[in-house]
C-alpha cells in the first residue's frame, strides 16, 4: 500500500516511536513523507521513504496532490493541535482531500495504531 507519513514538530518523537514499532509491516509498503518527517523516520528505522518537500515549504500540498490523484491508500498525519502552524491552509486542504477521496486518515497516535494494527493483520481492504 501507498502510505504517507507526516508529523508536526512536537509529534515527531511519536511518529518515530510508531514507525519503529511497526517497522515489520511498513517495510513492505510504499512510503512517502514530508521532508523532515521522512528524514527522521528513515534515520531511525532504515525504512525506504520517498521524501517530499518539508511541510511548510509545500510538502503538505504535494501529499494533497497525491491524495487528489488517488495515489495514496493511507495517510498518517500526527498533528499538533496546540500550536499554530504557518501552513495551516495547506494542512486543512490535505485533510479535506482525504475526506473528498475517502482516503483513510489517522490524525493522532491512537488512530494510527489502530490503522497499522489492521495493516499488520491484513484486514484493510484497499479502496481501489
Ligand atoms: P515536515 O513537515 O515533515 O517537513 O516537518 C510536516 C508538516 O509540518 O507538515
Amino acid at each position: 500500500m501507498r502510505i504517507a507519513l507526516i508529523a508536526h514538530d512536537k509529534e515527531k518523537p511519536e511518529m518515530i516511536g510508531l514507525t519503529v514499532k511497526y517497522k515489520d509491516c511498513l517495510e513492505n509498503q510504499e512510503l512517502y513523507a514530508t521532508g523532515t518527517t521522512g528524514k527522521l523516520v528513515s534515520q531511525a528505522t532504515g525504512l525506504n521513504i520517498k521524501c517530499l518537500k518539508s511541510g511548510p515549504l509545500g510538502g503538505d500540498q504535494q501529499i494533497g496532490s497525491m491524495i487528489a490523484d488517488n495515489d495514496l491508500d493511507l495517510v498518517i498525519f500526527l498533528r499538533d493541535p496546540l500550536t499554530a502552524q504557518p501552513h495551516e491552509p495547506d494542512v486543512t486542504a490535505l485533510l479535506r482531500l482525504c475526506d473528498v477521496t475517502k482516503t483513510p486518515l489517522a490524525t493522532n497516535i491512537s488512530s494510527a495504531e489502530i490503522m497499522l494494527n489492521a495493516l499488520r493483520n491484513n484486514t484493510i481492504d484497499p479502496r481501489k
